[in-house]
């Protein structure tokens, strides 16, 4: 897609509508534009692969006790200053190390740790897979081939035909709503409407769909933040899962204190109110 005028390229996969000039590289640093065309930059571009827990994602309610091959790449379309991967996430392809690996390289090394490990499929998390959208496509597919699994772990902050597209591939994910609404999200650099929209594709798409809410002290920490947040999950379904995760202090939050472990029960027991299924983590 271009603009008016025709001297930039517009990028269609996330709220930010990134405007580009050819060879310019967009907010995420995982798209750029090539030839006039918005491409994703980071494909095939691996900075970290790793045999996983499933509850680690975390997901707790699908192929619980499971492994699943992991695998990100460096970007991220939101600049949470708590953000807890910032190593990847908030980088580029300068600053992160990366090898390169196709969409069937990945589903034979998925296919070979099930024999060996007890691999349930490939898991697309770490940085934001969704910027690179594209590469989490067609590594699905090749999974899906070879009778495998897919697990998405997102910010969730994607347009919804892209979220459409990918829904079908994947059998699980865990989506973060990091708040309870627009202002948190502006402070978080992202859109509260589109990663609820988000949630609610997935779900109606038929995916196993998982919540992670991660409490920062002072900013989402009420009982009134978990309470908003539970409602809209309700709304989706009360029986969606819900993680209540404890904050470390991690980039440009580094001086910040750890979330109380009082804090987080205490939240908790507040969504359980709405929700059927609600987790703490990192307690
Ligand atoms: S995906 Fe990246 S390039 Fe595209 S609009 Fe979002 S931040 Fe900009």
């Amino acid at each position: 897609m271009s603009d008016a005028a025709g001297a930039r390229a517009v990028c269609a996969v996330c709220p930010r509508h990134c405007r580009l000039a050819d060879g310019e590289k967009g907010f995420c640093r995982a798209r750029e534009v090539n030839g006039g065309m918005v491409v994703c930059a980071n494909y095939g571009r691996i900075t970290s692969l790793a045999l996983d827990p499933i509850e680690k994602k975390p997901i707790a309610f699908f192929e619980p006790g499971s492994k699943v091959l992991s695998v990100g790449s460096y970007g991220c379309n939101m600049r949470c200053p708590f953000c807890q991967n910032d190593a990847i996430s908030q980088r580029g392809e300068c600053e992160a190390a990366f090898q390169m690996a196709t969409p069937a390289e990945l589903a034979d090394a998925a296919l070979r740790l099930k024999a060996e490990r007890g691999n349930i499929g490939l898991a697309y998390t770490y940085n934001e897979p969704l910027v690179g959208w594209e590469f989490v496509r067609d590594c699905a597919r090749e999974v899906r081939a070879r009778g495998m699994a897919n697990v998405l772990v997102s910010n969730g902050c994607a347009e919804a035909n892209v979220v459409e597209e990918i829904a079908p591939l994947i059998d699980a994910a865990n989506i973060d709503l990091k708040g309870p609404s627009q202002e948190f999200y502006d402070w978080a650099g992202g859109d509260f409407a589109v990663v609820c929209r988000a949630i609610r594709i997935l779900h109606l798409a038929g995916c196993h769909v998982e919540v992670t809410t991660l409490v920062v002290p002072g900013r989402n920490d009420s009982d009134a933040d978990i309470d908003a947040i539970a409602a809209f999950i309700a709304s989706v379904s009360p029986d969606i899962p819900l993680h209540v995760t404890r904050f470390f202090p991690r980039w440009r939050m580094a001086d910040a204190e750890p979330t109380p472990v009082a804090t987080v029960r205490r939240l908790a027991e507040v969504a359980r109110l709405r929700l059927g299924r609600v987790l703490v983590g990192n307690c």
